[in-house]
């Protein structure tokens, strides 16, 4: 028995939200306990317990193959720990080619920890949460995607709910996972719009402020494919995040695409003028102030505007749209910090 399979009970309503669970060969032991496998599960308790998750919202497919490529790809060589992955958070929804719930039209990604008598979409959400709470991780990886074009990265999110010296310790070793996944590390929005966004109600959001223990979001490829770089990139990021957990040999490498410094996200400049939106500089270059990332045009040519950098950073994703109007963000951008 290589991997097991389990499946999430959401009152019996299919798609079953599966979980699929891989630990070190050495601990696939004989069904019937003997002293020493007792003494290793006590071992093993002390090992850590890491928890993938993807596809929360239904349109953001990346998770899905990551997760499904990690079981086999780390069945035989996970050295240490559990790990745990859950290919599709929103089943349904991958199925029906929706980022949200189909049912209601809402965000499960900002209903955590969900409610046990709510709406169905806050039932599925309770469900999973706690199917995660019971299997006590250590860390929580949520696998997202983002615009086509846009450079892969990963999202620290605020710990709002802790204070003093707690939060400090909580953030320091966010960050230090983040940074073993080699890829370009964004801080979320500041504490005011990171709670007014309720990003303390995403699933990492509220593993960090809830569980009080390290979340990270990885952000690779676009949305609504499969895409194979976005994978590999995913499990570059998490073959890192398991090394640096001595779950894995090896070390943390940088990611090709990974640009170093401390980074946040934020929306970009707006639109002032209706026209088409052409861009003018790539995701992940390092652009100054003043810098024009992009310019509205008319379909005769005729230049509108011309959108210019806030502040040193980078372009993490232009908007997926070819046609703006004024006040759209254009871009979501990388300030540097
Ligand atoms: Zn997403």
């Amino acid at each position: 028995m290589p991997r097991s399979v389990a499946r999430v009970d959401q009152g019996g309503r299919p798609p079953d939200v599966t979980v699929i669970s891989v630990v070190p060969t050495s601990r696939r032991r004989a069904p019937y306990a003997t002293a020493s496998s007792a003494r290793h599960a006590r071992d093993s308790a002390r090992e850590p317990v890491v928890v993938v998750t993807g596809n929360v919202h239904g349109d953001e497919c990346t998770g899905v193959g990551a997760c499904l490529r990690l079981a086999e790809e780390l069945d035989e060589v996970l050295t240490a720990g559990t790990l745990h992955l859950y290919p599709s958070l929103n089943p349904e929804a991958l199925e029906r080619r929706t980022r949200r719930h189909p049912d209601e039209d809402v965000d499960l990604n900002r209903l955590f920890p969900g409610e046990v008598h709510g709406s169905p979409a806050e039932r599925l959400v309770h469900a999973t949460w706690t199917d995660i709470s019971a299997r006590r991780p250590d860390l929580v990886v949520d696998i997202h995607a983002d615009a086509p074009g846009a450079i892969p990265y990963v999202l620290v999110d605020r710990a709002v709910a802790l204070r003093g010296s707690e939060r400090t310790r909580l953030e320091a070793e966010c960050q230090r996972l983040a940074e073993a996944t080699g890829l370009t590390v964004l801080q979320e929005y500041p504490d005011e719009r990171y709670s007014r966004y309720r990003l303390d109600r995403s699933l990492t959001g509220a593993v960090l402020n809830r569980m009080q223990i390290p979340a990270l979001t990885i952000e690779a490829g676009p949305r609504l494919v499969m895409d194979a770089r976005a994978m590999d990139t995913v499990l570059h990021a998490v073959r890192g995040i398991l090394a640096s957990l001595q779950m894995l040999p090896g070390e943390p490498t940088p990611h090709p695409t990974q640009l170093p410094g401390a980074w946040r996200r934020d929306s970009g400049p707006r639109a002032g003028a209706a026209g088409v939106l052409i861009a003018m500089v790539q995701p992940g270059v390092a652009v100054h102030r003043g810098d024009v990332l992009a310019e509205v045009r008319t379909l005769g040519g005729g230049v509108l505007e011309r959108i210019r950098a806030e502040g040193e950073g980078f372009v993490v994703s232009f908007v997926e749209r070819a046609h703006v109007v004024s006040g759209v963000p254009v871009c979501t951008y990388g300030f540097a910090v």
